[in-house]
């Protein structure tokens, strides 16, 4: 189902800036993610989203944004793609992604797009022009294989799209990576699927990839994340819950080793493995000896 509301307000600040993208706002211009990633962490109960498929789009959203960017005294990178996906298939109707990212062109601020639809690739121009001040696209891939992204990932674009859409972004001149998180236990935290995304993202052009070799599991996310996995991979369901418990953090196996094998390939192929983040131009100030000359 996809309905239209009201929303309050547009832009949430991020309290304390985060380390991977260095977002100062946050920006969901749906609610719910056609995508249905099957370890969805927007699942959880403390977001209150009742239904995750049901698409709730935020009609007023481009006014609103319009009303706060122009109060805003302090620029900061403004994040998109943390609860939805910016580029899930409504996008192509509906363009609020498009029409926000005009907006943000409009008032100079930063913007970092977090996504797995290559549907970015219709929003080029104006990330073109964004990219004067900052823009950065991080192109989400767990897995590197197009059968297995079906089961876990079955409302995105195929994988070789994702890598696709990355190459143009990455000859376009846009700061362009990849986003390798979750990495989920039993399913993708094999050397071979990491050595391969690596690889390929290299080929694509990417600036940087930002691992979490692991992932999180916690209530309503849990349960359904195990229902699915009970659909397609019979068993597993067991292994988790015998090595996992009820914990927060699943981590992958291997995780120390997987990431260091991984930081030696990006090492040898010069990808980094932080994102490049928005760094406010600096005010030249005047000496107060040479004000009072001036003055004088
Ligand atoms: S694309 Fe992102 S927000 Fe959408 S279902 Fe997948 S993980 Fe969740």
């Amino acid at each position: 189902m996809i309905k239209d509301i009201k929303a309050r307000g547009i832009l949430n600040p991020v309290r304390q800036p985060d380390d991977w993208f260095g977002l100062r706002y946050n920006m969901n211009l749906y609610r719910g993610c056609q995508h249905q990633c099957i370890y969805c962490d927007s699942r959880s109960a403390c977001y209150q989203i009742e239904n995750f498929s049901d698409i709730l789009v935020k009609t007023n959203a481009i006014e609103l944004l319009r009303k706060e960017l122009s109060r805003k005294r302090v620029k900061g990178t403004i994040g998109t793609g943390s609860m939805n996906d910016p580029y899930m298939p409504v996008e192509a109707r509906r363009e609020l992604t498009r029409q926000a990212l005009q907006v943000i062109a409009e008032y100079r601020f930063p913007v970092h797009i977090i996504t797995k639809g290559d549907l970015v690739l219709r929003d080029l121009d104006v990330i073109c022009l964004i990219s004067q001040v900052f823009a950065a696209v991080s192109i989400t891939i767990t897995t590197a294989d197009d059968e297995l992204a079906k089961k876990i990932e079955p409302g995105a674009p195929a994988v070789s799209a994702r890598f696709s859409a990355l190459r143009t972004l990455s000859q376009n001149g846009i700061i362009a990576g990849v986003s390798l998180m979750p990495v989920l236990p039993f399913l993708e935290d094999n050397f071979e699927n990491i050595r391969q995304i690596v690889f390929r993202a290299h080929q694509a052009g990417a600036k940087y990839i930002i691992p979490a070799f692991g992932m999180t599991l916690r209530d309503r996310q849990r349960d359904y994340y195990y229902q699915k996995l009970e659909l397609h991979f019979p068993g597993l369901k067991g292994k988790y819950q015998r090595k996992f418990g009820f914990s927060y953090h699943a981590s992958a196996n291997h995780a120390v080793e997987l990431e260091q094998r991984f930081r030696g390939w990006c090492r040898e192929l010069g990808i980094a493995t932080r994102m490049p983040q928005y760094a406010p131009p600096q005010v030249n100030q005047m000496p107060l000896f040479a004000i009072q000359e001036q003055a004088a």
